[in-house]
Formats: C-alpha cells, structure tokens, sequence
C-alpha cells in the first residue's frame, strides 16, 4: 500500500520506518528541509536505538522517502497518517497542528478521484478527530467522510528508548474508525502484523490511549508519594518496601514454578519523576478534558500535581546534606526524561537544574545521548557540559543522579571517592546499592530513602 506520515518526529518517522519495513511504500513529509536530506541520507534526526539501522535498509529498497510536499504525497496515498504534536497549551490540549493538516490533506485529496483513509496517530482527547478533524476534512476537500474518504484514530503505544521493537512488535493494535471501510483499509495495512487488533468506534481508542499513559503515570506518582512517607517516616527504604510489595503473585506471578517480571512493575517503582512528551502532557489533557464535561478527575489532578514536585525532593536530599548551596559544585547525571533516548522534553532535570542555579550552585552536566539543552529556559551559559562522567564528577560537592542510563549503574564507591573530597550521592533513579555505598562511607540518600 501507498502510505504518507505528516510529521517526522518520534512518532511519525518510527511508524514510517516500520510499514516501510513490513512492504508498503512511504512518504514522510515534513516541513524541515534540512531534516529530510538527513532522513533521505539514512541519518535519523534524534537518537532511537536501531532506527537509523532500519532507516538505511527502507531506504536501500527505495520504501521510504522524506518530503516536503504534502499535496503530492497525500494524492497518491491510499493511507494518510496524521502524527503531529499535541502539545499542552494551558494545561489542556492544543490541537493546532492537527487543524492544518487535517486542511493540508483535504485541499490535496480535492482533485483525487479514488478512496483515501485519513488516520490520526497522534494522541487527542475523546471527540477530537470527529469533532475537530472530520469537518476540516470535508469543508477543505469538499467530500465526505464515511463515503468519499475513510477516518481513522489509531493510538499509538510505543515508548521512547525501545520505539523500533515496540512498533514491530506491537502488544495491540487499536483502530478506531468512523466506517467499516476504513476499518478494513487499516487492518490491511497492519496485515504483517501479528498481535490482537481491537477495532473499535474513534472516541474508545482515543479514550484508549489517555487511560493506557494516565494509568502509568499514576502508578508512578503513586510509588512517589509512598517514598515520600518513607522518607518522612525515617528507617524505611521504599526499594525494601517495593521488594514486599511486588512479590504478591498477583502483580509477579509464578508460573511452572519461576517468577514472572511484567514489564508493569517498572511503573511501581519510586524516583524523581516521569517526564517525556506523553505522560504530562496526556494528564494534564485528560484532567482539563474531563472538567469540561463536568467530572472533576481528582486522582489525575494529584497525579499531576505530585509529578510536578517530585523532581525537586532531589533538592530537599540535597539540602539536607550540604545545607547551603550558594557556590556549590553539583554534577547533574542525566538530562534525558529517560535511559535510552536523547528526549529531554519535561525531564525532571530541567527544574532540577533551574533550582540549583536559583540557589546559586555550580552546575555541571553529563548525558551520554544529550548534549544541549532545548527549549527549557535554562540560560545556557550558566550550565557546563562535560564532556564524560569523570569531568562532571571530579571535584564536585554533589552527583544527583536523575537518568538511570546502564553508564552511571557501572559507577562504583571507589570512584566517587577518586573524584570527591567528600562524596554526597543523591539518587534519583535508585540505582545504587545503597548499603554498599553507606559502608564505603559515601553520603548517600535517595528517593524513598531519607
Ligand atoms: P514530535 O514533536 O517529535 O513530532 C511531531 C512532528 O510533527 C514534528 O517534527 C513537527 O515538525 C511535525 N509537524 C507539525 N506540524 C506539521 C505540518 N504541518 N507538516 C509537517 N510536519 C509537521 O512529536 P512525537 O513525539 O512524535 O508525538 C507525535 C504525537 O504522537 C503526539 O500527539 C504524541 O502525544 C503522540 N505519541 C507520542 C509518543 C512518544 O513516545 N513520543 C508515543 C505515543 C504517542
């Protein structure tokens, strides 16, 4: 099949660089010339483990092709893919984005003569794709939707860090569509793909998807605020208290007699705080959503709410053990919101750092994948980039630990000690051994650990 992705971001290039993988031919387009010679040159514009792998044997197949005109593209295409941001604007959704290019593809599909299936991937609050897309399309392209053209919302699922294989392997397929035909038209597309596909009306996939993100989030600002507790409480280790907790065989099940680690259990654990493009951004939607028709979504506005404060008891950690931080020199490790991607959108590094220049300390950074700092309003030039882990340690009063890259894990109490006069470690992600570190006589505290 003919398929165009509109945007060539995380989403976008991901899921093109897969159907193309799977045999349909592919349009990336996007507006950033200078992004799609890369793409077309087998270069992936951000760093997704084994993208640009894949990128390059598309593109040898002549299966992908990144461009910038949208008209061309859509008119030849029997799928169109819709994924593009959906920021936060106010604490609600802004569907901007969404609203022209929902336009660009129906002033493209005015001339076409055959049937076209318009699909959003991006992720929108309930009624958004019929209420806001649908009618842009049909005014814009002067047919209908239902008869001329197809609708789809097909949520996307894959997670930063692990994009490739999560898109190959998909654990389900959601297809929410406004007609059976456009139903059919997708399952075809994902024909290749062997999981169970949950065909569904627009507004339960897009309801789908907030609740798969809020329900993850929640279990996080759930394991935060039991660490906070333990903290407070003093003689409690959460890492001790999640141990109990996930033995339960309901969450760790015991099957021919071994135990089973769902990938679940990840979300059950204590640290500074999610961050990324989705989960803040997905609740604050669902919660702002959910106020417009009358529910107020209290659980989600505590989520929130403790997410955003989290990443600043690495703050309180660290006042604890250095009291003044006027002149201090602190190594931040970790910039990405996570390990295995170069995202730092709503990282928790980044309150971390404006607070620690706020209260006037040396701030130097290390990150194996992130190397400048993007639309955060850090001033930049209070901010040292080392060039590797021994630079941003070597020195420093402090280390916080906010990225649990595999890098910093190796990190032993002997190298602190080699790098430190005084070694203070505050782990964000708990990735110490901590009794290992407290006998090496390092001061060490951590999220869940006071
Ligand atoms: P992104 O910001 O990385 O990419 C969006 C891309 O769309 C950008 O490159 C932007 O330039 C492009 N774009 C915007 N308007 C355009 C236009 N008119 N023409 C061409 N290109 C245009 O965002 P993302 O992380 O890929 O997320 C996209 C959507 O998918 C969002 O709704 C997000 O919530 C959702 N989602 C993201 C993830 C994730 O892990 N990143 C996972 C699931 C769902």
């Amino acid at each position: 099949m003919k398929v165009t992705i509109v945007g060539t971001g995380y989403v976008g290039l991901v899921t093109g660089v897969i159907l193309a993988s799977a045999g349909h031919f592919v349009y990336c387009v996007g507006r950033n010339k200078e992004k799609l010679q890369k793409i077309n040159a087998g270069t992936s514009p951000f760093f997704e483990p084994g993208l640009e792998k894949l990128l390059r044997i598309v593109l040898k197949k002549g299966l992908l092709k990144a461009v910038s005109d949208i008209q061309n593209a859509v008119s030849q295409s029997e799928v169109i893919i819709i994924a593009v941001g959906t920021p936060t604007l106010n604490d609600a959704i802004d569907l901007s984005q969404i609203e022209i290019v929902s336009k660009q593809i129906g002033e493209a599909l005015r001339q076409s003569n055959s049937y076209h299936v318009v699909v959003v991937k991006s992720t929108v609050v309930p009624g958004a794709t019929e209420k806001i897309a649908l009618p842009i399309l049909e005014k814009s392209s002067g047919k209908k939707v239902g008869k001329d053209i197809g609708l789809s919302m097909n949520p996307e699922f894959l997670r930063e860090g692990q994009a490739v294989s999560d898109a190959l392997h998909p654990d389900r397929i959601v297809i929410g569509s406004h007609d059976e035909k456009s139903s059919k038209t997708l399952l075809k597309l994902y024909k290749e793909f062997v999981c169970l596909k949950v065909v569904t009306n627009i507004k339960t996939a897009e309801m789908t998807k907030y609740t798969a993100n809020s329900l993850l989030a929640t279990m996080i600002s759930f394991s935060n605020e039991i660490a906070r507790i333990c903290e407070d409480t003093g003689g409690i280790d959460v890492i001790d208290v999640w141990r109990g907790v996930h033995l339960d065989s309901r969450l760790n099940p015991i099957i021919k007699e071994k135990r089973v680690e769902p990938g679940f259990l990840k979300y059950l654990f204590s640290g500074c705080g999610y961050g990324g493009s989705c989960f803040p951004k997905d609740t604050k939607a669902l919660v702002s959503y959910a106020q417009k028709a009358g529910i107020e979504a209290q659980l989600l506005q505590s989520v929130v709410k403790i997410n955003s404060s989290q990443p600043l008891r690495m703050i309180a950690h660290l006042k604890k053990a250095l009291k003044n931080l006027e002149r201090k020199k602190i190594a931040v490790l970790g910039l990405a919101f996570k390990p295995e991607t170069d995202d730092t959108r709503e990282s928790p590094a980044i309150p971390i750092i404006k607070t620690l220049l706020s209260e006037g300390a040396v701030v130097r950074v290390y990150d194996p994948k992130v190397k400048h700092l993007v639309d955060s309003n850090i001033d930049k030039s209070l901010v040292t980039f080392s060039k590797n882990v021994q630079d941003a340690v070597i020195n420093s009063d402090a280390v916080l630990i906010v990225t649990a890259w595999d890098e910093y894990k190796k990190l032993t109490p002997e190298f602190f000690w080699k790098k430190m006069k005084n070694p203070v470690v505050i782990d964000g992600r708990r990735i110490y051994n901590k009794d290992k570190f407290l006998k090496a006589g390092i001061l060490y505290r951590g999220i869940g650990y006071g």
